[in-house]
């Protein structure tokens, strides 16, 4: 019997097991790994029933889960596995519209879309086509975030999108405050297209051209200062926008020669071309741990053989996989982006008593980070001499003396989903609280956890009782209680009792080895101004993160995280 949780049990359940007609389940948790293993293995030349149960045991263990699609949909006719795409959006009607077809296409089939959207005329230009003037990008962004509303994935859940608009276009003024009010495109993530150029001119108190995209004619002149603090506040007030890197992006595009960059995926972790699609999972580090006399450490060889396992796993899976579009299938082939990273990052600390906020976390999470990408990068070596190199390997910027598989082969995903299933901490996040409620991630149904190494901690140093139970529920902290010592209240610090910096700091230390990009929410608490928020945004900009995001608590109803307590 695998060791589900009752949370992982009931998401599976309701999302991922195959059903029939009458919405029965077809089949249990353990043939769900089965029919995933043996898709996956289908596509080696050799050895199969070998790689089927290597890759089962891969899963079967928690040591590594791919993305969504690929468990809800692998083995199933036409079944789509990638959960990122980049669509682009061209500046017609036959353009956008054909675009918005093949993003509830994907969405249908569980992939999330990235668009960037600074190809449309601004509102108010003129439309030869009909002789009157165009609604411009903001106008067609809520377009496809209704129709993302309405196209349910299978039923299962709604889709998801990332909207860019780039600092230069003449709408993007309507675009920062677009999410103000808090119905408002509900099922986009949208990020400013950043440039150094804007950076410099905020930095320097500028003036900023805004150009008719097309015939690049200066349509206004506003100051950047005034640009930065439009994005800051509304930053503060909902959490949108956030910010994409572009130059910093495509300073680390391995295909220059395929194109520029324009967007990422929806929560950021893979920036991607025109039509490309990535695939991801993630190792979870918490399953990474060994124990020798009592001595907890990471077992590298362990974590060495799971990456390898892993980046072979999802480099089968761009063979093994259903495309919805010629035009994504001739490119994702192409380039066989894959993106692996990470979960139960802020556990993996917790067993090693390594607080979050603390230079150890973050020089571990250097050494992790690098040991992984190295150990990714031999894997896709290897791949490449036995089943050849990604065909436009010549055209890429890689060293041409080392053959790869892949174009990239690394991203931190959010892990929303996969973690739950997993029972692991999200992605590279701290503890969000030692005891909260998850609410809405099953149709608004509220379920109460409390960490469990946490507990064990408090276990082993015999602190725990009736009254910190009770506590720990009530508030989620263990900060106000007395008795604790102090340097388990560091250990145990939560995301919203994490400065900033470390938040940030940890973003940028998984980045420095991470080729695609590294999703993570900057959390802070209700009383942050907007010049912190400045602050980080800048920051992240000079660290050179390829996106950033924060969430100022309480500032969006119907979060999926809530503190415990009484709020
Ligand atoms: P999961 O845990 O479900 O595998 P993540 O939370 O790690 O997924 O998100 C990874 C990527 O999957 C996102 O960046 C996005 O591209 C896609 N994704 C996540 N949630 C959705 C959704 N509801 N609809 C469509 N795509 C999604």
């Amino acid at each position: 019997m695998i060791g589900f949780t009752k949370n992982a049990l009931e998401i599976i359940s309701q999302r991922y097991l195959l059903k029939d007609a009458q919405g029965m389940a077809i089949e249990t948790p353990k043939q769900l790994f089965e029919r995933v293993a043996k898709c996956v293995a289908v596509v080696e030349k050799e050895d199969f029933m070998l790689w089927k149960q290597r890759f089962y045991k891969l899963m079967s263990n928690f040591y590594f889960l791919p993305n969504s699609p690929t468990l809800m949909n692998a083995g199933t006719r036409d079944g789509q596995l990638s959960a990122c795409f980049v669509l682009p959006v061209e500046d017609s009607l036959n353009g956008i519209f054909t675009s918005l077809k093949n993003a509830a296409l994907i969405h249908q089939s569980g992939g999330g879309t990235g668009f960037n959207f600074s190809k449309l005329r601004p509102k108010g230009s003129w439309i030869d086509a009909s002789g009157g003037t165009s609604s411009g990008p903001l106008a067609f962004i809520k377009i496809f975030d209704v129709a993302t509303e309405y196209v349910k994935q299978g039923g299962k859940r709604r889709g998801a999108n990332m909207g860019i608009l780039n600092v230069d276009h003449p709408d993007i003024e309507e675009f920062i405050t677009s999410k103000s009010n808090s119905d408002a495109i509900k099922n986009f993530n949208l990020s400013v297209g950043i440039t150094d150029a804007f950076m410099l001119a905020v930095q320097e108190n500028k003036d900023w051209k805004l150009l008719d995209p097309a015939s690049k004619e200066v349509r206004k002149t506003v100051k950047a200062a005034y640009l930065w603090q439009e994005i800051v506040n509304q930053a503060w007030n909902s959490g949108d926008p956030g910010l994409i890197f572009l130059d910093t992006i495509n300073k680390h595009n391995p295909l220059p020669k395929s194109g520029e960059i324009q967007s990422t995926n929806p929560c950021g972790e893979v920036p991607l071309l025109d039509y490309e699609s990535c695939n991801l999972g993630s190792i979870n580090l918490s399953k990474m741990i060994k124990i020798v006399n009592g001595i907890s450490s990471i077992d590298w060889e362990k974590l060495a053989e799971t990456t390898r396992l892993a980046i072979r796993f999802l480099d089968n899976i761009i063979d093994a996989n259903y495309y919805i579009l010629p035009e994504i299938e001739q490119i994702t082939k192409a380039h066989r982006k894959i993106g692996l990273g990470v979960m139960g990052w802020a556990e993996m600390l917790l067993l090693l008593k390594i607080p979050y906020a603390s230079t150890k976390a973050l020089l571990l999470a250097e050494e992790l980070i690098k040991f992984i990408q190295g150990h990714s990068y031999k894997s896709s070596h290897d791949l490449a001499i036995e089943k050849g190199e990604f065909p436009e390997f010549r055209k890429s910027s890689h060293p041409q003396t080392f053959l790869l598989r892949n174009a990239t082969c690394n991203s931190i995903a959010p892990t929303g989903s996969i973690a739950v299933i997993a029972d692991a901490s999200y992605s590279i996040e701290p503890l969000f609280a030692l005891a909260y409620k998850r609410v809405g991630i099953l149709n608004g149904i509220t379920q109460t956890e409390i960490n469990t190494p946490f507990i064990n901690t408090m276990k082993q140093e015999k602190l725990w009782n009736k009254t910190l139970n009770e506590e720990v529920l009530k508030k989620g902290s263990v900060q106000h209680i007395k008795g604790v010592p102090e340097e388990l209240k560091h250990l145990f610090r939560t995301s919203l009792e994490i400065p900033w910096k470390y938040h940030l700091l940890h973003q940028k230390a998984f980045q420095k080895f991470t080729d695609n990009a590294v999703s993570k929410t900057i959390n802070l608490p209700e009383n942050t101004t907007p010049e912190t928020i400045s602050d980080i945004y800048m920051n992240a900009w000079k660290y050179q993160l390829k996106g950033i995001t924060i969430y100022r608590y309480g500032s969006k109803p119907g979060q999926v995280l809530q503190k415990c307590g009484p709020d």
